[in-house]
């Protein structure tokens, strides 16, 4: 029998008041049950607002660091499990062993930088027209926070939203995936282990209309911070912008790989591979279109047919699997639905393109690694986002070309170009549309202290990680002192 997991409410483990609750099972082997979870709804949501409330007005007193060393002793904390959790996260979400370690160290490297934010949060002085008059900014947190998770990374990004917030501090409703409630649940234990005070950080398990929704209308909720699909994203735009609430969203993209014919072609093979087919595809900075010079197509479509022919397809516990189950079985037919769309816009499946149902497959949601030929910029398979192992190679003649088909998509998070032209670089680096910009490196792998978000449908406008992290969560408030023991009007008024 899976063990029975709560809610954390107040500092409290609970379950949903309806008492109902869901499974989180194992996407490599779908009879496999990691836990049994409260499927909470908006009364869960209410009684955690409270307690975010009433931690509140302590919790934005207490200094920035001693806020900010509870972060650095849970990294402390996951630094010793990682292992452990590992394991479980490739149980739970699906992914491989070293992508659930990368993961995770993800979250650990996050936490110690925004430690050390603790003891930075800078605001500025700047120069009084008037004398007698000192004037700053300091910042201060913007209050109770809804925090809501996908499950593709169920440590990195709950931590990208969590830490800031706590070292803001505002006191948070933490919602994460259905699909991993395990990973989210250990991490918020990890809080508790530390003696986080109750109530600055609640989480309540469940799904996105039963759970998410009353996080995003709830009154005493004052911003937002959502990663997950442009769907709902826009849903919770509107809503925020409605209610007048501050939101940052992370969202969906196509992200892309120019290859130009000067590139080592080695590199960009292994960096397309990695790029399009790690997580199995399921990362918002996955290699979807393969932008390719004529120059260098046909060398660069054998030898990527030849590595990911190579590549083992399985259960991400095995160490020689490169290409692991996708998150479920509803997953697994949209990416099966946007392949039969590709072949019938016109597009050339050169490897993969079906289902793993075999020995060793018929209980998880395993897709083959699939690469189209033939894309043209405007099918839908280059225009919307799949969210599993499939690429595609669209042709180029030349470098503007490309930045223009790289372009010509309404997301814009990850954008990558191999080459050693160093005009092809710079046109690359200031005219592409998109957040985030590598050369000679693929789409995914970005680094914590670097920003991370994107243009147009990816976001809106808003950045985690980084030294950005802390917009989210904090307010500017601008501060005047006047000794000069006068009444001064600014502006030159007597
Ligand atoms: P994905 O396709 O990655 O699962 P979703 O956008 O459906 O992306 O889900 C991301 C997160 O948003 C999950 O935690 C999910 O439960 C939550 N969610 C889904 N629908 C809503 C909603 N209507 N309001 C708030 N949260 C939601």
């Amino acid at each position: 029998m899976a063990e029975t997991y709560q809610n954390f409410i107040g500092g409290t483990w609970v379950p949903a008041s309806k008492g109902e609750t869901f499974d989180s099972a194992n996407p490599a082997s779908m009879d496999e049950v990691l836990g049994t979870f409260p499927r909470s709804t908006a009364e869960d949501v209410d009684a955690a607002v409270q307690a975010a409330k009433g931690a509140y007005h302590e919790w934005m007193q207490t200094p920035a660091p001693e806020r900010a060393d509870y972060l650095l002793r849970v990294a402390l904390l996951l630094e010793e499990r990682i292992d452990e959790w590992s394991e479980l996260m490739t149980r739970e979400m699906g992914k491989t062993l070293k992508e659930s370690r990368g993961d995770i160290q993800e979250g650990i490297d996050f936490l110690h930088y925004m430690a050390g934010e603790g003891r930075r949060m800078q605001g500025m002085t700047v120069p009084s027209e008037l004398r007698g008059k000192f004037s700053m900014t300091v910042r201060h947190p913007i209050g109770v926070v809804g925090l809501i998770t996908p499950w593709n990374f169920p440590i990195a990004i709950p931590t990208w939203k969590i830490a800031p917030a706590i070292v803001a501090g505002c006191t948070s409703i933490f919602k994460p995936a259905e699909d991993t409630p395990l990973l989210a649940t250990l991490l918020v234990k990890a809080f508790e282990e530390v003696g986080l005070p109750p109530g600055v950080l609640n989480l309540v398990h469940g799904f996105g209309e039963d759970a998410g929704a009353p996080i995003v209308e709830h009154p005493d909720v004052r911003a937002i911070s959502f990663t997950g699909s442009l769907e709902v994203g826009r849903m919770i735009n509107e809503r925020c912008g409605a209610l007048m609430k501050r939101c940052s969203l992370e969202l969906g993209s196509k992200n892309v790989m120019i290859v130009m014919p000067d590139a080592n072609m080695d590199l960009a093979v292994e960096a397309a591979a990695w790029g399009a087919f790690a997580t199995s595809g399921q990362r918002c900075t996955a290699t979807s279109r393969l932008v390719v010079h004529e120059g260098a197509k046909s060398e660069f479509t054998e030898r990527l047919l030849t590595r990911v022919g190579g590549m083992k397809v399985g259960n991400g516990l095995e160490p020689d699997v490169e290409l692991a189950p996708v998150i479920n079985a509803e997953q697994k037919q949209r990416v099966l639905s946007y392949i039969e769309i590709g072949k019938d816009e016109g597009a050339k499946v050169l490897i993969g393109g079906n289902e793993l149902t075999g020995e060793g497959y018929e209980k998880g949601n395993f897709i083959e690694p699939t690469v189209f030929d033939e894309m043209t910029p405007d099918m839908r398979i280059a225009q919307e986002e799949i969210f599993g192992p499939v690429t595609g190679i669209i042709r180029t003649d030349d470098v503007d070309e490309a930045i223009r088909i790289a372009n010509s998509v309404d997301y814009g998070l990850s954008a990558a170009i191999y080459t050693h032209d160093i005009t092809n670089v710079f046109k690359a680096i200031t005219q592409l549309e998109f957040g985030i910009v590598y050369v000679n490196a693929p789409t995914i792998g970005a680094e914590i202290q670097l920003p991370f978000g994107g243009m147009k449908n990816t976001g809106n406008g808003h950045r985690e990680a980084g030294p950005q992290a802390l917009d989210e969560f904090m307010e500017w408030k601008a501060v005047s002192v006047d000794f000069s023991g006068k009444v001064q009007k600014a502006q030159g008024i007597d």
